[in-house]
């Protein structure tokens, strides 16, 4: 998965070219730049990868989540309907807009139930932001008309899913806008960094102003001219960064089809074993194959594998039990552990998360174990990590 395995020369090359003119900052300082502009480069060519119409370079995902749910205008109060099984990052950034995070069921995709969502929609409900986990997709189409049929703003989370597509079309721009990240164990890595994406000019350069303390970049080379249509936040990154995520973008067609061969092959592995599911990807050929999930017949036979598993140094993720990825391990959500009040805490509109049950959800992730799909296996690896899928399996 990670695009740290294959960090080289090219990233090296990006970043001494950064380094040869001193220039770290993305905007002005033109006479001493040599035209070097690294972030612009990225974003055009995520834009290319992505077809959306407009991209931009944050510091991180989370900051990408948190420019995204202010430049679609989420605030104080506002509910945003999102998925118990994500990184951390998509209710932190939801709780630091001041708004509320509303936990909806998943399904065998892994993903927000598009038939679900209903059933905690409230007059309060601002948005939806599903999370398209592990490198693949939510069921985004059903999504999508859910939130235009009753005219809410949709954010995907697509951190973890750079060059994922549905139906041919890139996942994070289905909606108003998406996110991805490009911290250090993504499938594209900058260091630390994060984008989003949007087809929406106006929703753009909203985004682009938030993340640089409201600046219009229409001043020129003199950032002091610039105008401040809103107030915003320091979440942009440096072009040594920005380097580094040129060189990895480049590599991210290899990255995937390199993914897809090697998971191919242990899923081939796997399916010889008929108590042995697999997560339900709704377009197969978008899939970037960072994971297979795979699924046992119930939460024991969950547990002993994944036992079994670590101890042929095989490690799958067993996120029901022992990962934070799933909202049964949040701990600090649910006793609202935080350094200070939260802005909806003024609200009163706090919810108490020790209380919300997701059956479906723990059903799910309860059988529920995966493998990540590593580009630096050799032959030699895949073949001994299959053998001893065979001896957990076949005992
Ligand atoms: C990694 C990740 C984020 C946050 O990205 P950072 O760059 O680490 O801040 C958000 N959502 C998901 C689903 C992620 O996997």
């Amino acid at each position: 998965m990670p695009g740290f395995e294959i960090f080289g020369d090219e990233e090296r090359k990006e970043v001494n070219e950064v380094l040869e003119t001193g220039i770290l900052f993305r905007y002005g300082f033109e006479p001493s730049r040599k035209g070097r502009f690294k972030a612009v480069r990225f974003e055009e060519k995520l834009k290319k990868i992505t077809g959306a119409g407009f991209a931009h370079l944050c510091s991180s995902g989370t900051a990408a989540l948190s420019t995204a749910l202010a430049a679609c205008g989420i605030g104080a109060g506002d509910e945003v309907i999102v998925p118990p099984f994500t990184f951390v990052a998509t209710f932190e950034a939801v709780l630091s807009a001041g708004a509320v995070p509303v936990f909806s069921e998943i399904d065998d995709t892994l993903c927000l139930d598009p038939e679900k969502l209903d059933s905690v929609l409230t007059e309060r409900t601002k948005a939806v932001l599903p999370v398209h986990m592990c490198g693949a997709m939510a069921r985004i189409d059903e999504i999508r008309d859910f939130c235009r049929n009753r005219g809410l703003v949709l954010i995907e989370d697509a951190c973890q899913s750079v060059g994922g597509f549905f139906n041919g079309r890139s996942l994070g721009t289905f909606g108003d806008m998406g996110c991805f990240s490009f911290d250090f164990v993504k499938t594209v890595t900058c260091g630390e960094g994060g984008a989003i994406v949007t087809n929406g000019k106006e929703l753009y350069q909203k985004a682009d102003q938030y993340s640089d303390h409201g600046h219009d970049h229409l001043g020129g080379s003199d950032r002091g001219a610039d105008d401040h249509p809103v107030m915003g936040l320091n979440y942009r990154t440096s072009e040594l960064h920005a380097a580094v995520g040129v060189a990895q973008l480049e590599k991210l067609d290899q990255i995937i089809s390199l993914q897809r061969e090697n998971k191919k092959i242990i899923k081939e592995a796997l399916e010889a074993y008929p108590e042995v599911s697999f997560r339900t990807i709704p377009d197969a050929s978008g899939d970037t194959a960072t994971f297979l999930t795979f699924f046992l017949p119930d939460e024991n036979k969950a547990a002993q594998t994944a036992a079994k598993l670590s101890e042929q140094q095989i490690p799958c993720p067993y996120w029901y039990r022992n990962n934070w990825h799933y909202f049964a391990n949040w701990h600090h959500l649910k006793q609202m552990k935080r350094t200070a009040r939260l802005p909806l805490e003024v609200l009163q509109q706090v919810p108490d998360y020790s209380k919300v049950r997701l059956e479906q959800s723990d059903a799910v992730m309860k059988r529920a174990l995966s493998m990540q799909i590593m580009l630096s296996w050799t032959k030699e690896d895949i073949e001994n990590r299959i053998e001893k899928l065979h001896t957990v399996f076949k005992g």
